[in-house]
């Protein structure tokens, strides 16, 4: 989608911090990081967010997870812990209209839940 800054970063339209890409995903640092370690991991598909994921994506939601995991050692949090938050819709606070998840860590996470 033309409009949508993910799949900008996805067609590399945009310039972003690549961790990791491959056919069907991109993981890229996010430009306001929360914490010392905080990467955007997305599909290249456009999908608008988890209400958007059907059994036809199953495989390529756990290969996404497969690569967080992946780079969860790669930077360093596999063992001190990281969190893997996916906002979804307007209560759960997504901003871009894009299924993504975010990986965070480096520091101790507010244990608060909302
Ligand atoms: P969300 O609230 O889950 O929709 O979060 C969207 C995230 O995307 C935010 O943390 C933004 O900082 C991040 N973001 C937006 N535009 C870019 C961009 N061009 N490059 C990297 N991260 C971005
Ligand atoms: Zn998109």
């Amino acid at each position: 989608m033309s409009d949508c800054i993910f799949c900008q970063i996805a067609l590399g339209k945009v310039p972003s911090e690549i961790a990791y890409e491959d056919d069907e995903l991109i993981a890229f640092k996010d430009i306001q990081p929360l914490a010392p370690v905080h990467l955007v991991i997305i599909p290249k598909k456009h999908l608008r967010s988890l209400n958007d994921v059907t059994p036809e994506n199953e495989r390529l939601i756990g290969h996404l997870f497969g690569i967080i995991r992946r780079l969860a050692g790669e930077f360093g949090v596999a063992e001190s812990g990281y969190r893997v938050v996916a906002n979804t819709g307007t209560d759960g606070g997504q901003v871009v209209g894009h299924l993504h998840f975010h990986l965070l860590g480096g520091q101790a996470l507010n244990a608060r839940i909302g």
